[in-house]
């Protein structure tokens, strides 16, 4: 039987709960436990996939195609293991499963109502990942205790403690603990009053983890220990960390893990195998070089908007020792005037996912600059298709080429909807969402990248290659070099005599993990390293300049 770790944040949002829930996951999974994460989340919306990323940071999708919290990439990063649809779960979601039931008659008469009706469809979520062999369920509850909308969480988690076995159950609650300045003290006020909104709701917790950019002493925990309910080990304390991979050791060393396990009865012994882990480690913080990777898109501003991404660049980057600088530039405010200034300090260039026509014409003028000064180039999904674009009109001459999503009347569509998305009217999961097998062409950069004749990726997008213009676009030099088997859809697009050329209309993003970093990631950092040597090299400098 599955035991089941919840994780509640509480003071402010943001302190990495999905973080510290990964962490701890990972330290379970390196002791030999097999270990789940899933999330909850307390907004209406069924899935994120309808939020745009100024609301909500990037939407993550898995295998199964479900459109999921940001969270679900870092637990799928730290575990290397798939989620799927049953690891987010929302307030939306919820409710739509009871008031179907409810239409079905399903309640056979009975007034439905929060408590039992919706706490009970959520206490049926929670565990149901605990029915599929896994030792340990971790939980984590989005938002922060006191919300009105984490309410029927919170009494859900409350109603399983009495339900669940004993020891089968635990409650970690993360917390701030504010360092003022003026008073050069830390405060733990604001977690005593966070531990009694918990304790006024019926969930004491077990242990408490304090994220603070000060290190928590003696005396603080013990006041910590003192006012909450729980002995001094159970304070666990989370200061800042220069990298998110940095955490779980953080967390190892506090004995997190440890303590969970006492608390659950399982006799604790040894050390967690973090081999692999601890080697990555080691060259992301002794990096030997650097690159330094354009990144276009219209969400430059937003931490969040490219999180896989950026990850991805995280993993790409200690395996080819390198220390990956990524500069965000803007797709908006690329000009044929301006685009020589802005990218010719680069060594490679991504350009990423993205809907609408905001920032399209900077993004082809970006991907024109790529293709004719070989500089290395990587396409994701919208990326892709602008690279579709730039090819059919500057090296086939269409002039109007585009896509139908930016220009519904362009005469050449070289990027279209697909028949069984022109009738599609609702936005919420409609999509072309989740893995897809891709054939991979002999003799092709793709081939040779994943080391394989068939791979699978995850797709998120509703545009596609157009097929009629195929061998137009072949025949010009593009190759099509990854097809999906069933459909003949392409899914792959490169320059063969380029540097480096690669578009692809999945999100390899989404599959990168510490253990397992993205093959065509890897590869395409190689590329920008490559660049930088063969840039210095024209420059005439003899020692790299990009050697760190
Ligand atoms: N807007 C494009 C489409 O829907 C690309 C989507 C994306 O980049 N994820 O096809």
């Amino acid at each position: 039987m599955a035991k089941y770790i919840f994780v509640t944040g509480g003071v402010t949002s943001s302190l990495g709960k999905g973080i510290i829930s990964a962490s701890l996951a990972k330290l379970l999974q390196a002791r030999g436990f097999t270990a789940t994460i899933q999330k909850f989340d307390p907004y209406i919306n069924v899935d994120p996939g309808t939020l745009n990323p100024y609301e909500h940071g990037e939407c993550y999708v898995t295998d199964d195609g479900a459109e999921t919290d940001l969270d679900l990439g870092h637990y799928e990063r730290f575990l290397n293991i798939s989620t799927s649809q049953a690891n987010n779960v929302t307030t939306g979601r919820i409710y739509q499963t009871v008031i179907n039931k409810e239409r079905e008659g399903a309640y056979l008469g009975k007034t439905v109502q929060v408590v039992p009706h919706i706490t009970d469809e959520i206490k049926r979520r929670m565990k149901l990942l605990g029915g599929e062999g896994y030792d340990i369920v971790i939980t984590e509850i989005g938002g922060t205790v006191g919300d009105i909308e984490s309410l029927p969480f919170i009494e859900a988690v409350r109603q399983l403690q009495w339900e669940l076995p004993d020891q089968d159950c635990l409650v970690v609650h993360l917390t701030l603990v504010p360092y003022l300045k003026a008073a050069k003290e830390l405060k733990t006020k604001p977690t005593q009053h966070s531990v009694k909104l918990m304790s006024e709701n019926g969930v004491n917790p077990d242990i408490i983890v304090c994220r603070t950019e000060h290190p928590l002493s003696a005396e603080i925990r013990r006041k910590i220990a003192q006012f909450c309910n729980v002995k001094t080990e159970a304070v666990i304390e989370a200061a800042d960390a220069s990298s998110i991979y940095e955490v779980p050791l953080i967390m190892m060393r506090e004995g997190l893990d440890r303590i969970c396990l006492e608390k659950m009865g399982i006799a604790v012994s040894g050390e967690p195998e973090l081999h692999a882990w601890k080697s990555f480690l080691e060259k992301l913080r002794h990096p030997r070089h650097k690159v330094s990777v354009g990144l276009i898109g219209k969400y430059i501003e937003l931490q969040d908007a490219y999180k896989s991404i950026l990850e991805a660049f995280v993993h790409a980057g200690a395996v080819n020792e390198c220390r990956v600088e990524v500069v965000n530039i803007h797709s908006e405010f690329i000009t044929d005037g301006n685009v020589d200034e802005k990218l010719s300090g680069l060594d490679a260039l991504l350009v990423a996912p993205g809907f609408g026509l905001r920032g399209i014409e900077g993004k082809i003028t970006a991907v024109r600059y790529a293709r004719e000064n070989g500089l290395p180039f990587f396409g994701i999904c919208l990326g892709m298709q602008m690279a579709v674009i730039e090819f059919a009109r500057n090296v086939l001459g269409i002039a109007d080429a585009h896509s139908t999503e930016m220009d519904p009347d362009t005469p050449h569509p070289v990027i279209n909807l697909m028949e069984e998305q022109k009738h599609v009217s609702g936005k919420g999961g409609t999509m072309r969402l989740g893995a897809y097998e891709c054939m991979l062409a002999a003799g092709s950069l793709a081939r040779s990248v994943y080391g394989a004749d068939t791979v699978s990726e995850r797709h998120r997008h509703r545009w596609e290659f157009n097929n009629d213009y195929l061998s137009a676009i072949e025949r010009a030099g593009l190759m099509a070099s990854g097809k999906n088997p069933a459909t003949g859809l392409v899914e792959i697009v490169e320059l063969p005599g380029h540097p480096f050329f690669i578009g692809v209309q999945f999100h390899p993003e989404l599959k990168s993990t510490v253990e397992s970093p993205h093959p065509i990631f890897v590869r395409f950092i190689g590329a920008a390293l490559e660049n930088a040597e063969r840039r210095s090299a024209a420059r005439g400098v003899h020692a790299r300049p990009q050697m760190i």
